[in-house]
């Protein structure tokens, strides 16, 4: 008999969201961290839509600062302001977060194992096993929720079409504004933007771009802008573009599984429901004894039909996007820059969905699968 229903790899948000929910419907879960504190490093802005509190409960201690809308900055430095009444965004304590979590999901049941690195792992209809550079545990299922280098997803032989580098600067300036500041400029930070985020008692500098020593070089270059000097320093890569996320006895789930969006980078939202899915499709597994590829096949349908469509627009706006002349970014803006635009924004925008209407709600509602 197995040790356990479902061995989750890796404990950040997407993780510990499946662990928790395993748990919740009766399973028998366990959660690797090779990392001794859960939420550590920093690898995450921690910025996330009002609409982010209804996902999950979420304390208030963790907030750092409110934002209401944003002030883009296009290539002429022409700025376009969009603004709500109501606040857009939270910016969250991510560490603080995913320790929360950590709390919640040991509450629920889950046997938390920190400092344990996975090195190893057999999936076969036959069942699974995991080994740590400690020991190794047996288990109905895995759920692969380590990252952006998902070393089950590697061994699997999946991978994202896409990856970007994303680094973040944190200095000791405080940062009251009620809106992000993002810059566009396809010569400056190619194919995707940079951004300044109030956090309150600190302030925010980051970028991404293509992995490598120019995106690196773009970045001081932004902190040169600002003359910014002393900061703390953190990055992460970004998955995004559809990628397999299902095999015998495993699935992936977050930035293991590319579940990002390709506009943004952010991955914490989707990362948050399709752990809902993935807790879903184990349980149901098990009380149909179902351990094949072609079971867990409906998770990948599930959770693409929830995000997916959001995925896909913001594939082709990047693509399109990532071809612009600044000259035509700026064209692009300031067909923005109008009251039908403002009047969009101020009444229904929604920094998360902005490019789908309630992806989650056909799927995280449905009682059973
Ligand atoms: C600079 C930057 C800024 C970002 N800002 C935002 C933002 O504002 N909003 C947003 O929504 N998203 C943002 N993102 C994306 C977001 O950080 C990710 O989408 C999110 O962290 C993914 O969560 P996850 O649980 O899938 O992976 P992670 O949070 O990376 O968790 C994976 C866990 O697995 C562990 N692990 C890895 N390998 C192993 C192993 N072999 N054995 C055991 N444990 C292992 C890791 O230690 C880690 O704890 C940002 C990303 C970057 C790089």
């Amino acid at each position: 008999m197995p040790e356990y229903d479902v061995i989750v790899v890796g404990a950040g948000s997407a993780g510990l969201n499946t662990a928790i929910n395993c748990a919740k419907a009766g399973l028998s879960v366990a959660a690797l961290e090779e990392h001794n504190k859960i939420g550590f490093p920093r690898h995450c802005s921690g910025l996330y839509s009002t609409r982010f509190l209804s996902l999950m409960e979420v304390k208030e201690d963790f907030y750092e600062h409110e934002v209401f809308g944003a002030k883009f900055h296009p290539p002429s430095g022409k700025i376009i302001e969009l603004m709500r009444k109501e606040k857009v965004a939270f910016v969250i304590n991510r560490e603080l977060l995913d320790d929360f979590l950590g709390k919640r999901a040991k509450e629920c049941g889950v046997n938390i194992i920190s400092n344990s690195k996975v090195s190893d792992f057999t999936a076969d209809p036959n069942g699974a096993t995991i080994t740590t550079d400690k020991k190794t545990l047996t288990t109905k299922f895995i759920c692969g929720a380590d990252g952006s280098n998902s070393f089950i997803a590697r061994s699997l032989g999946f991978k994202p079409p896409h990856r970007l580098h994303g680094i973040m600067a944190i200095t000791k300036d405080e940062g009251h504004s009620n809106y992000v500041d993002l810059y566009f400029d396809n010569k400056l930070y190619p194919g995707f933007f940079a951004w300044r985020i109030p956090r309150g008692k600190t302030t925010e500098y980051g970028i991404a771009g293509e992995t490598g020593p120019a995106n690196v070089n773009n970045f001081n270059n932004f902190l040169a802008k600002f003359d910014v000097k002393k900061y703390e320093l953190s990055s992460g890569v970004i998955p995004f573009g559809f990628q397999k996320s299902y095999s015998d006895r495993v699935l992936l789930v977050g930035d293991a599984a590319a579940q990002v969006k390709p506009l943004t980078g952010g991955g914490v939202i989707y990362g948050m429901i399709c752990a809902r899915i993935a807790a879903r499709v184990f349980s149901d597994a098990i009380s149909k004894n179902r351990f094949d590829e072609k079971f867990m096949a409906k998770y990948q349908k599930l959770w693409r039909s929830a995000i997916g469509k959001g995925i896909a627009r913001g594939l082709l706006i990047r693509k399109i996007y990532s071809r612009m002349s600044n000259r035509s970014i700026d064209a692009w803006f300031s067909l923005l820059n109008n009251r039908v635009t403002k009047n969009i924004f101020e009444n229904h925008g929604d920094m998360e969905f902005i490019l789908e209407r309630r992806p989650h709600a056909t799927v995280l509602n449905q009682p059973s699968l």
